[in-house]
């Protein structure tokens, strides 16, 4: 993406090129460019380039190899390598997230900060004054930095699961000849596990019910042996109950619900999946395609470290070090080195 990543419309003003403004268009308009650039500052007037030169290259951006020298500072000041192997010439944010844009390091902490909010798209594009298009082309670099972000995450001690639906878009809904919608090809089934600290959501595809064969692919890996499995009587969850060496205790959720949130036994699991519905609500117009990259950004926001800053460090981390995809573990072995 070469282009400018600001949409041109939200740079203008009704009175550019125009002589004789009246007062009023003159501060209206000095005033908007104003706020319009303190949230476009260019990278050369931030001290970020202080930041990455601080950062030192340990590969070829393009081909890997090790054979390189350093060769000038672009024109942001950034120090620029020449590969010794391939000749090209590369920085520090070569093929990463930043390749190509002239934009600050900060507007990408202040989208974060919003992402990280809950916020929808089209209000984190309204608050940063970012076009509709680079909001998604920077979420789909996160999706790819989250990819293989819950593969490790393992959870233990007390364990609840459960499922959660969602449903297709407005546009994919199926319906029976007399008009009604056919719920089993309406609604993806999000298995869904916390432990009291961290939570795991896994796309289980489309249906009105979880299988054995669907609960089985979706904790096998994710839940400690030993551990005390909490759930509703959803039959499919037995078959995780001997390979894990669970203890299994359920509860008829229909009585549960009966009682008040303090008192239930499966609040902390039902809590987990209202919040990820609040989440998805706030993102509803998605391709349902990238159902579980949302499912792994909701995951990501969830889990510790809980301080957005730290979560943006460590995303920062992994950008700049040109790593494409971090897993939990990853995450918080970085934790434990501090
Ligand atoms: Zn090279």
């Amino acid at each position: 993406m070469k282009n400018h990543p600001y949409s041109s419309s939200q740079r203008r003003t009704p009175w550019d090129g125009k002589e004789d403004l009246s007062p009023v268009q003159a501060f209206i308009r000095s005033r908007y460019l104003d706020t319009w650039q303190s949230h476009h500052r260019i990278l050369k007037e931030t001290d970020e380039a202080e930041l990455l030169n601080h950062l030192e290259a340990n590969c070829c951006r393009y081909c890997g190899s090790v054979s390189f020298i350093r060769n000038g500072y672009t024109s942001n000041g950034i120090q620029r390598y020449k590969c010794k192997d391939c000749s090209r010439t590369f920085t520090v944010l070569s093929n990463t997230l930043f390749d190509s844009h002239k934009i600050s390091i900060m507007e990408w902490i202040e989208y974060l900060l919003n992402l990280f909010g809950y916020v929808s798209f089209h209000s984190t594009s309204r608050n940063s004054r970012i076009a509709d298009s680079t909001v998604k082309y920077w979420l789909f670099k996160l999706f790819e930095i989250l990819k293989h972000y819950q593969d490790n995450i393992v959870l233990s001690g007390t364990v609840y699961i459960d499922e959660t639906y969602y449903h297709v878009m407005k546009k994919d809904l199926i319906r029976k000849y007399d008009g009604t919608l056919k719920a089993a090809e309406n609604q993806y089934c999000i298995g869904i596990g916390y432990d009291g600290s961290r939570v795991y959501c896994h796309n289980e595809g489309l249906g009105i019910n979880t299988s054995y064969q669907k609960t089985f692919d979706t904790f096998i890996n994710h839940i400690r042996s030993g551990s005390a499995l909490i759930h509703d009587r959803e039959r499919a969850h037995s078959i995780l109950i001997k390979p894990l060496e669970l203890t299994s205790v359920s509860y008829n959720s229909s009585d549960c619900k009966k009682l008040p949130d303090k008192d239930n036994p499966l609040q902390p699991i039902n809590d987990q999946c209202n919040l990820l519905k609040q989440f998805l609500r706030a993102h509803r117009g998605f391709s349902r395609e990238f159902l579980q990259d949302y499912l792994n950004l909701y995951a990501f926001i969830s889990n510790p470290p809980y301080n957005r800053l730290e979560k943006i460090e460590y995303l920062l981390n992994c950008v700049i070090n040109n790593v494409k995809t971090i897993r939990y573990r990853d995450v918080m072995s970085q934790k434990a080195d501090k």
